[in-house]
């Protein structure tokens, strides 16, 4: 039957449409330019780090910025593919590319899963406005296919934003905290679901990390015995 699809819908290259052996893959043109995050990171974020090393290590960013919560890790540096393929999935309507980058994901959040823990998966919310007019959040496509991966729950909204949060673009980092801090946060209807219980905050790129410590400070607040994210692209240079 795989066969016979294929004849019909040969796999194509996630990133640049090109034929490719296997489904749901990259060319080796593409695989080669894009930039998988493995080695030394940081323990923060995910962001790639120099050298080898036996301890906890943290990137300059997070030695500067304390992140509430206790671990994070990325798939990709955002960059070359890897931003080619954030944007596809949040505004080209590629959700083809949720299924792969999840498992790109679960490669490098297994680590930091809390063995015989049932952590619960949660998608960095958009704001309603936006989720009308983009028709679907591209986090909770990825929280649900890292779900299958992980083998873990997840709920789609178990976040929500109060109110209408303005574009974060061109604003410095601490206006980005400062806007986001508090506009955040579990509906009631879901802090029974959170309560006592390990998060997982996954969204599909790390900038500055100001909604992923709003998204934190909700889940601790509500009840979360503690919070790791996970998300597809860390932007690497320092912002
Ligand atoms: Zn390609
Ligand atoms: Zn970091």
């Amino acid at each position: 039957m795989q066969t016979l699809v294929h004849l019909v819908f040969p796999p194509r290259c996630l990133n640049c449409g090109g034929l490719v052996e296997t489904d749901f893959g990259l060319c080796s043109g593409c695989w080669r330019d894009t930039q998988f995050i493995s080695g030394l990171v940081c323990d923060s974020c995910g962001k790639p780090l120099p050298g080898q090393s036996d301890r906890v290590e943290h990137c300059d960013e997070c030695l500067a910025i304390a992140r509430p919560w206790a671990q994070g890790r990325a798939a990709l540096v955002y960059a070359d593919v890897g931003r080619r393929l954030v944007l596809g999935l949040k505004h080209g309507d590629r959700h083809d590319i949720a299924r792969p980058a999840a498992q790109w994901m679960a490669r490098v959040t297994r680590p930091i899963l809390r063995p015989d823990t049932d952590t619960l998966l949660v998608p960095v919310p958009l704001h309603l406005h936006r989720h009308l007019s983009r028709r679907y959040n591209q986090s909770a496509l990825l929280a649900q296919a890292l779900s299958e991966q992980l083998d873990c729950d997840w709920c789609p909204d178990a976040l929500r934003r109060q109110q209408a949060t303005p574009s974060l673009d061109g604003k410095s980092r601490h206006e980005r905290f400062e806007t986001l801090a508090g506009r955040i946060s579990v509906p009631s209807i879901r802090t029974r679901l959170l309560k006592d219980r390990p998060v997982l905050i996954v969204d599909d790129v790390m900038t500055t990390g100001a909604t992923l410590a709003a998204c934190t400070e909700a889940c601790l607040a509500a009840g979360a015995s503690e919070v790791c994210v996970s998300v597809l692209a860390r932007v690497a240079q320092d912002a």
